[in-house]
């Protein structure tokens, strides 16, 4: 049997996770809190148990819960989705990028992505035959140098996948990136894909650049997010996708019959637990409390770094301490030093190696004094 892909492996999040465990390691390496989800929500989620949610969900996802996404986008961005033919709730973003890439991604289409990208793009994107073109982000800064995307676009280029706060580097995308992605793709066909799992993750004042705050970048666009990220709840596997309608209706074509609906239940109870808009507002000043102290912790250790701009995942540069491949390294850690990262090399063509590590910082006080300290004696 011939694979389809064949460069294809386990994740570095399985590995790392695995790897953590065997050796007892604190684990930052994959993405998810250590704490509690809030009992509120657990609570709405019972309750729409106890009260007959137990059945299909409509195709596009419970209507409570897309009127709840679509007064986000009114409140945040000034910016209106219908929330019934604009909005489709998934299985977590995973589900949504799949699908939008398996809508419109053909044989021999481009597909641009900035690396080091998140590990689903590719995968998705060759499976339907299509090839991902990739435009380096260059360690610390990760800033993206707009004349490298206008010569890699080309008549077969179909789609850009954009990823603001970006995972893995922590950094965030300003207004000028997005005006350049919108001239740059004007008078085109392409569609964008912009993944915004953490936009409600963004320190220091700054604000999340949503393809939906730019007019014409808008009616090309799909967001995909994840309520696992926003509510500390990775394991429920519940996102949502928007786009205008005739965008939309192709995505649903193909939701339809690989999914058709997702778990009725927290749908329901993330549509009640949204009512307090604080649930998903306050996210960016609890989020930068814990970088903050995971950085004061760390600021007398060897490691390098700009502090993260958004996400949950702090880059820590180690070419002071070993010049070690990043793989290596992360698993010399994990084995000798009981702490997991994950190495960005392998989210780089070719697996360039910046001598970078990605922190998981969504995780108990506690659990960041942990860590620092063995941070601190490396
Ligand atoms: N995109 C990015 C950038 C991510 O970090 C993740 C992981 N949350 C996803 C998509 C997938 O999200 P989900 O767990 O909801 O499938
Ligand atoms: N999004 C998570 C991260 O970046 C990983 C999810 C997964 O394991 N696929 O760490």
């Amino acid at each position: 049997m011939k694979s389809k892909l064949p460069n294809i492996s386990t994740s570095i999040f399985t590995i790392m996770s695995n790897l953590a465990q065997e050796y007892d390691a604190i684990n930052l390496s994959q993405g998810f809190p250590n704490y509690p989800s809030s009992q509120k929500l657990i609570d709405l989620v019972t309750n729409a148990m106890n009260t007959g949610y137990n059945q299909y969900a409509p195709m596009s996802g419970n209507l409570d819960l897309r009127l709840a996404i679509s007064h986000k986008y009114q409140l945040l961005y000034k910016s209106n989705y219908h929330p019934e033919k604009e909005i489709t709730v998934t299985a977590g973003a995973t589900q949504a990028i799949f699908t939008v890439i398996s809508a419109f991604i053909r044989s021999n289409d481009e597909v641009i992505v900035f690396t080091p990208a998140y590990d689903c793009y590719q995968p998705a994107v060759e499976i339907n035959g299509g090839k991902t073109i990739a435009v380096q982000l260059s360690a610390p800064k990760y800033k993206v140098n707009w004349d490298e995307v206008a010569s890699k676009i080309s008549s077969k280029t179909k789609m850009i996948i954009i990823n603001t706060p970006h995972n893995p580097s922590g950094t965030i995308w300003s207004k000028n990136d997005m005006l350049q992605l919108q001239k740059l793709t004007n008078n085109t066909e392409i569609v964008v894909l912009s993944d915004e799992v953490y936009e409600h993750f963004v320190f220091d004042a700054g604000k999340h650049q949503s393809v939906c705050l730019y007019n014409d970048l808008k009616q090309r666009s799909f967001i995909t997010a994840s309520f696992g990220k926003t509510f500390h709840n990775t394991g429920w596997k519940i996102g949502y996708c928007c786009a205008p309608q005739n965008l939309m209706d192709e995505f649903r074509k193909v939701h339809q019959y690989n999914v058709f609906s997702v778990h009725h239940p927290s749908q329901k109870g993330i549509a009640d637990f949204m009512q307090d808009e604080e649930t998903y507002l306050g996210l960016n000043t609890f989020f930068q409390r814990k970088r903050d102290l995971f950085l004061n912790l760390i600021s007398e250790s060897r490691f390098k770094f700009q502090p993260a701009e958004g996400t949950y995942f702090q880059v820590l540069d180690f070419s002071a301490i070993t010049d070690e491949h990043d793989v290596e390294f992360a698993k010399r850690l994990t084995k000798d030093f009981k702490i997991a990262s994950i190495p960005l090399s392998v989210f780089n063509e070719n697996k360039r190696d910046d001598k970078a590590l990605r922190f998981c910082f969504a995780k108990t006080d506690d659990t960041l004094v942990k860590a620092a300290e063995i941070l601190c004696k490396i």
